[in-house]
């Protein structure tokens, strides 16, 4: 047992498969990075140099993973470009043996049409697994985008993959015992819309928002969401203002973690413990659990998503 990596409070994020419940719903993180993923592609400056040369200081690009051990059914939220790395890990922490040819997925979920969310999808046609109809839930503009442009219409088209309806706000069951919501964020949406999703279990739930402007930005006062859950993964891709150099950051606006953590410092502490940033960029000094970024974020009562930490639905 590895209760002491459990930053977010006792029995409720936990790196120990074996010390989330059996049998119960729970939430697997399977990467934790922005769309660029960490090491991200022509870095060679600082922030990237350590996890060119040491594999393990890597990270995958932020997915999530619905699993229901009971029912065998398991969910992706985003297919991102390392979905193949993803679903081999998912396999693995669920004991999945494989059908030739398929996933096993039962659905996935969509946030948005930037590369890092939905791109995995290639990997469902026939240049790779040929998987059969799996189902992928997206928003209206979502679903148009990949059923009218290329190369995505083809997966729509040689029903590899089946496109199936979210409304903003409204529940999705996924069974007897778990449900999602998707909830509609101000994004950069230039090709679809932009959600987070809220993930119901028996008795504990979980948020996700990837990708958001800014906090203020959104019609929804973000306090009110993390007051509902257990857990909240919340944006995280920059820890602070002019962390690009040579870039125009409000061309890419996100709520940066001083930000985050400032707007939050009031909240109670078992309330600030379920914050949990994910989507971090390569440039984002929070990467290095290890460094002072991170020790930073924990000593305000607030944590970092690790990949391969599970959050426990309830039984
Ligand atoms: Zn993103
Ligand atoms: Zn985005």
């Amino acid at each position: 047992m590895l209760w002491a990596l459990c930053s977010a409070g006792c029995h409720s994020v936990c790196e120990d498969a074996d010390a989330v419940p059996r049998g119960g719903p729970y939430v697997l993180v399977l990467g934790i990075a922005q769309d660029g993923g960490y090491p991200q592609s022509a870095c060679r400056r600082a922030c990237c140099e350590a996890a060119w040369r040491d594999p393990a200081r890597r990270r995958l690009v932020s997915c999530l993973a619905i699993v229901d051990p009971t029912s065998g059914e398991r969910w992706l939220i985003e297919a991102t470009p390392d979905l193949k790395v993803q679903v081999r890990r998912l396999d693995e922490a669920t004991g999945f043996a494989g059908s030739p040819g398929r996933t096993g997925l039962t659905g996935i979920f969509v946030t948005h049409a930037h590369i890092g969310h939905y791109t995995g999808l290639q990997m469902l046609g026939r240049e790779v697994i040929g998987d059969d109809a799996v189902p992928v839930y997206a928003m209206a503009r979502m679903r148009s985008f990949l059923s009218e442009s290329g190369p995505w219409s083809l997966l729509v088209s040689e029903r590899h993959i089946e496109l199936r309806e979210l409304r903003a706000s409204e529940p999705v069951r996924l069974n007897d015992r778990l449900m999602i919501t998707p909830l509609s964020v101000p994004h950069r949406d230039e090709f679809s819309e932009t959600v987070g999703f809220r993930i119901e279990g028996p008795t504990r739930s979980v948020l996700f928002v990837p990708d958001i402007d800014k906090w203020e930005r959104w019609d929804v006062r973000v306090e009110d969401e993390i007051a509902r859950v257990d857990v909240a993964y919340l944006d995280g891709t920059f820890f602070a203002k002019g962390e690009i150099p040579g870039r125009d950051m409000s061309e890419i606006p996100h709520p940066f973690i001083e930000e985050s953590m400032r707007r939050f410092e009031l909240l109670p502490a078992r309330v600030r413990a379920r914050i949990r940033f994910i989507h971090l960029n390569h440039t984002n000094p929070a990467m290095d659990p290890a460094g002072d970024a991170a020790a930073r974020v924990r000593r305000a009562g607030f944590g970092v998503a690790r990949q391969g930490e599970r959050v426990s639905l309830g039984e």
